[in-house]
């Protein structure tokens, strides 16, 4: 892979510029130009998608079978869907009708925000820079993309293929950490989108803040799983172990510990081990099934978790920082104080907290920060009705886990510390477009309304 260093940084300001002159020439005004440039972006996915297979496989250690169905495919069908419904989803919107204000001809005008400002994370290094990407183009903005410094090979490759595809004044790609992204923040955009931790969210708001940036954050938390004793037990224990092992838990959506209500503790841990032992039968070490940790930083970070529970660690525990492997944890007995309690693990560690019932479960949840997603395992719509009714969060699933963040049409965000906003498909493309109020308000309407304007005599406001 050729080499892409850092971005200087006194080269920011003049990428801001050229993207900002790009978005005030026009350029992006027609729908068939915006499609031209997603489309252009599909091709570079599909004419380099064994080379982002091969970074991916650097970063985080996937197989080609995870490579595709966790980034490369979602990060097409983003593209495509905005490519599919850029003309609808840019119709002006007429508001419902009413006999006052027809004759003015009321309308919403979908107008692009202008140059705008992604910033992604390590995890999903394609899908979170490539799809708001597609949702930008679709609205008619030019965009300045962050990719993360933590997952170099995707972002450099990224970094390379960019300008050969789109255009130097639609899309510009600054690599780098702390500093360029600082710099980048000095700056004015017209929209912030930030997928990353709940910290790096507070510098991004307070420097959106100096210049009224409106700003969408897509944050992380802690998701609880909540188990009905009376559930499929075993489908249970294959998705919630599914949902936490995948990319090595590094999923923003990934369920972060289990409620286990204490009546079905010794059969549900079996099942959770048997769904383990089957998942990677070779030992999840040698298993191409399973994925690394993306620093070693982040290894000894959760490492350091595990060495500090006072839990009973049931399978797992293992780790290896030079390698980055986190062995698949299982962790029962844990107490709220714990170490694997401290914040959102982000790695494979399950932890179990012990509950009575769903009463307890539902306060424990209440007593903590609204998380990403709430799942429910049920086959009772009672259960989990009480559940979804009786608590905050920013999607309600049953019988799933992380699956849920590709289904088409939904919004995927959090709900205040976990997030704001919503992105993906449609909502990528509404949240880079201002819906602008438009009226004509033609002259024979003073026939009408004419009474407004002073002096306002009693026979005026009669006729009002
Ligand atoms: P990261 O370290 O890759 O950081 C994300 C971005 O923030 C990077 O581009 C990085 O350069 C930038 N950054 C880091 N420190 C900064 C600073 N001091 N100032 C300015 N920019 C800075 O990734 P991360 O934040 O560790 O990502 C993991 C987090 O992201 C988890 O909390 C996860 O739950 C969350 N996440 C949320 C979603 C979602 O859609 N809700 C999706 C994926 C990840």
């Amino acid at each position: 892979m050729a080499e892409v260093g850092f971005t200087a940084l006194e080269d920011i300001p003049k990428m801001r510029e050229v993207l900002k002159h790009g978005f005030l020439s026009g350029k992006l005004r027609p729908v068939s130009a915006r499609k031209e440039q997603i489309l252009r972006l599909a091709y570079m996915i599909e004419d380099h998608a064994d080379e982002f297979r091969h970074a991916l496989a650097l970063d985080l250690g996937r197989g080609p079978l995870e490579a595709d169905f966790l980034d490369l495919q979602p990060t097409l069908h983003e593209v495509m869907e905005a490519y599919d419904h850029v003309e609808k989803w840019s119709k002006p919107e007429k508001p419902s009708f009413t006999l006052n204000w027809f004759a003015m001809s009321p309308v919403i005008r979908k107008e692009p925000k202008g140059t705008v400002l992604i910033i992604s994370p390590f995890n999903f290094p394609m899908l979170l820079v490539l799809g708001p990407l597609a949702g930008a183009l679709a609205a008619g903005c030019t965009a300045l993309i962050k990719p993360s410094e933590q997952s170099p090979a995707v972002s450099e490759l990224i970094a390379k293929l960019i300008p050969q595809y789109l255009d130097k004044d639609v899309c510009q790609v600054v690599l780098g950490g702390v500093p360029e992204t600082t710099e980048v923040l000095e700056l004015q955009w017209d929209h912030i989108l930030y997928t990353g931790n709940g910290r790096v969210a507070k510098i991004i708001l307070t420097a959106a803040a100096k210049h009224l940036t409106p700003v969408t954050t897509e944050l992380g938390g802690k998701n609880p799983v909540v188990l009905d004793p009376k559930s499929d037990l075993k489908l249970a224990a294959r998705r919630i172990a599914w949902g936490k092992f995948t990319n090595c838990g590094q999923i923003c959506a990934s369920p972060d510990y289990l409620l286990l209500p204490q009546a079905i503790e010794e059969e549900f841990t079996k099942e959770l081990l048997d769904v383990l032992a089957s998942f990677y039968p070779e030992t999840p070490r040698k298993s191409s099934s399973y994925s690394r940790i993306i620093t070693k930083q982040h290894t000894a970070r959760i490492q350091r978790l595990i060495t500090e529970t006072k839990g009973k660690i049931i399978v797992g525990g293992e780790s290896d920082v030079e390698e980055r492997y986190i062995a698949p944890t299982i962790v029962k007995d844990v107490q709220p104080d714990d170490s694997l309690m401290e914040g959102e693990i982000f790695g494979p560690v399950l932890p179990i907290v012990s509950v009575k019932d769903v009463d307890e479960a539902i306060n424990f949840i209440n007593e903590r920060d609204h998380p990403l997603v709430i799942y429910v395992f049920s086959q009772d719509e009672a259960f989990k009705a009480k559940v979804f009714d009786n608590t905050r969060s920013g999607a309600a699933i049953s019988n799933e886990t992380v699956i849920y963040h590709a289904t088409t049409g939904l919004p995927f965000g959090g709900i205040g510390p976990s997030g704001s906003g919503a992105t993906t498909g449609k909502y990528n493309f509404d949240m880079f477009t201002h819906s602008r109020a438009s009226l004509n308000g033609r002259g024979w309407i003073d026939l009408i309304l004419g009474g407004r304007y002073p002096p306002h005599t009693p026979a005026k406001s009669k006729k009002l």
